[in-house]
């Protein structure tokens, strides 16, 4: 990395991010990824993957990213595993400062950092996190071995959360807001059929209580307002994720939820550059700036779209190689 300015930095390693350096670096730009302490996104923290095109029997998340990051790695692609702690975009080329202090400098930046835990923000939740509450039953269900265990949540994440959960706790009792899922059908179906899961429909947790390990939930009902107590051994939020773009802040363009949105300008101009961002050659792809998607096949699509753009952006502005 050092003195090295790159055509092409990519932030981020889940789908989008790894695309992106598949693309870029076989578009000839120079490519380093800058992978994050905790590599690879939500992918890493999931089991199998049944809806990713290519793999009919379905492929383990981790196994996946392991195989996309072999990919870019293959073509070129520097692979750092540290997180960037801010960016200065303010003059070219762009500079972007790891976890250790070193400044890596590029001609163009591709932002795919993703989404990150969306935490309940109730009373007792963040001291207990790590001991007894989770937002990964890939990672910690195996400590709830003969346990009770809550999930909170009715997407396809929390489905997935409590499936896993049924092969090492007693009992998962899934806690949802509503009286019916967002999830698909399909993982509705499982969770439903499941004799170790059942369903606490119309609540919310209000209050988590515990010492030294989480002890139990408070509960609301959210139509009649009464409060139950449920002892409970773990709890797994998976409520969803917010957009990881705290470093960008008063830098690029985004949304009241901190999504990132690509410059309109381009969008109305060509049909090249629809996901550049306010900065010129700050390109962005993936969940951090997908609301609607986020779908693992989305993000690489987008990471696809962001390489295209930055190597046209190169060529356009003469300071790399041709596209391939
Ligand atoms: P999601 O679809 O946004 O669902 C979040 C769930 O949490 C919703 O049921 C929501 O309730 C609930 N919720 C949100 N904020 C809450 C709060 N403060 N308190 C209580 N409940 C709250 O998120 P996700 O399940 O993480 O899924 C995200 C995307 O990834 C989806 O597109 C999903 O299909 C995809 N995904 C796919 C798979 C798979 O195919 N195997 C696995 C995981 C995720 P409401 O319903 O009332 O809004």
């Amino acid at each position: 990395m050092n003195g090295k300015i790159y055509d092409v930095a990519v932030i981020g390693s889940g789908p989008a991010g790894l695309t992106a350096a598949i693309y870029t670096t076989r578009g000839a730009a120079s490519t380093v990824i800058l992978a994050g302490e905790s590599w690879g996104g939500q992918l890493m923290l999931t089991t199998q993957v049944d809806n990713f095109p290519g793999f009919p029997d379905g492929v383990m998340g981790p196994s996946l990213m392991e195989k996309m990051k072999a990919q870019a790695v293959r073509f070129g692609a520097e692979f750092v595993p540290q997180n960037v702690t801010s960016v200065d975009f303010s003059s070219h080329p762009f500079k972007l400062t790891t976890t250790d202090g070193t400044t890596v400098e590029a001609h163009t930046v591709i932002v795919a950092t993703g989404a990150e835990t969306k935490w309940l923000g109730v009373s007792g939740e963040k001291e207990l996190i790590g001991r007894g509450i989770s937002s990964c039953a890939p990672c910690d269900a195996p400590f709830f071995k003969e346990k009770e265990v809550v999930v909170i949540g009715g997407g396809d994440s929390a489905m997935e959360e409590a499936l896993v959960l049924t092969k090492y706790a007693t009992k998962v009792t899934i806690i949802h807001r509503r009286s019916e899922f967002r999830a698909s059908k399909i993982m509705q179906n499982k969770v439903l059929n499941s004799p170790k899961i059942s369903v606490i429909w119309d609540s919310e947790v209000v209050k988590i209580v515990g010492e030294q390990k989480l002890e139990k939930v408070i509960i609301k009902n959210n139509k009649t307002n009464q409060e139950t107590e449920i002892k409970t051994d773990g709890m797994f939020v998976a409520i969803g994720h917010n957009p990881s773009t705290q470093i960008f802040k008063d830098i690029l363009n985004m949304d009241e939820k901190g999504y990132i949105i690509p410059s309109t300008k381009y969008k109305v101009l060509s049909t090249k550059y629809s996901t550049m961002t306010n900065i010129e050659g700050v390109f962005v792809s993936g969940d951090v700036h997908d609301h609607t998607y986020k779908q693992a096949i989305t993000a690489a699509g987008y990471g696809c779209m962001a390489a295209m753009d930055a190597l046209n952006y190169l060529v356009d502005n003469k300071s790399s190689k041709p596209v391939v």
